[in-house]
């Protein structure tokens, strides 16, 4: 008998379409960079299938998946615990398995978070942001649970802004507001972190948010959840003024890195995921 392992361990995704989400590319770049023999399984799952789907991965003894939509709120049925980020925001796109239990976690938040945290420290900082779609909402508890002072959410539909205001206010120390997004938003006097969260500016380097410019302040942080391109028009605008950038393709590897510390406690090299999606995305700076 060969004393050879040709079992890998098995992750991966569940989501529909799928075809274009690029999350394989750069984790098994970078299982073959740390030598891990793990998979990672882009499946496309239909929303009638995630039943089946979640009972496969714990039959095969996959140790975990992401799942992205349509499944980031239905599939909690099926879930055994939640994380409490996850619990908050009422979505989860990382479930780990272990010894048969399914736990739910939402790494969109943690990912920005550990991409900001790269260039400021949140706590008792002022946020001004931009949007109220499923990004802002994690974004904005996780902002909270690190201990912002206050954040601003800004959206055209006001009413998903105020439910974002009211959950980060009732369930961490922060303090939160909501506005109606009329015309060029105008960012606050004392704001430190200026977030786009919405889906302006994704595939299209020149379209811009609804920003006034001038608004903007010298030394402040600057942040685009968009990954695609990641030099958008807001960040470039923002880095003239003095800004400092900080682009989307950052919160997409930390999710990367943080889901998989949480299915196998490794943590992977975060530049070799960054160089895959620089490459597929054909990104430079400019
Ligand atoms: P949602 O559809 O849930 O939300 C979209 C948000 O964008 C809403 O607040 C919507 O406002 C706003 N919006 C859309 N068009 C405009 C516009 N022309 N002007 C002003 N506001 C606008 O999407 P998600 O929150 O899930 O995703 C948002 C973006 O975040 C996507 O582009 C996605 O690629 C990116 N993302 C990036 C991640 C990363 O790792 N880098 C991870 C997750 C998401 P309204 O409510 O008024 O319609």
């Amino acid at each position: 008998m060969s004393n050879q392992n040709f079992r890998s361990i098995l992750t991966g995704s569940f989501s529909t379409p799928c075809a274009d989400n690029p999350t394989v590319a750069m984790i098994e770049a970078a299982y073959r960079h740390a030598g891990i023999d793990a998979r990672y399984i882009n499946c496309d799952v239909k929303a009638g299938n995630l039943a089946a789907a979640v009972r496969g991965a714990v039959a095969m003894e996959w140790v975990g998946f992401n799942c992205s939509l349509p499944h980031k709120v239905a599939v909690i049925e099926y879930l055994d615990e939640l994380a409490e980020a996850a619990r908050i925001i009422g979505a989860v796109n990382c479930v780990a398995i272990r010894d048969g239990r399914l736990v739910g976690n939402n790494t969109d938040g943690k990912g920005f978070l550990a991409s900001l945290r790269e260039v400021i420290d949140p706590a008792g900082k002022k946020v001004f942001l931009l949007g109220a779609g499923g990004a802002a909402r994690a974004i904005a508890v996780e902002l909270g649970l690190a201990g912002v002072a206050h954040i601003t959410v800004v959206n055209r539909d006001p009413a998903k802004a105020g439910t974002i205001a009211a959950l980060v206010r009732d369930n961490t120390k922060s303090d939160a507001t909501a506005r109606p997004w009329v015309g060029n938003a105008r960012v606050p006097e004392g704001t430190d972190i200026v977030i786009n969260a919405t889906s302006v500016g994704l595939g299209d380097a020149d379209t811009m948010v609804e920003v006034d410019l001038d608004t903007l302040a010298k030394g402040q942080v600057v942040a685009d959840v968009i990954p695609n391109p990641p030099m958008t028009r807001f960040l470039r605008e923002a880095r003239q003024r003095g800004c400092t950038p900080l682009d989307g393709l950052g919160m997409l590897v930390n999710q990367g890195v943080i889901g998989v510390e949480l299915w196998l406690g490794r943590t992977l090299d975060a530049g070799v995921m960054k160089q895959t999606l620089r490459d597929i995305f054909g990104a430079s700076d400019a």
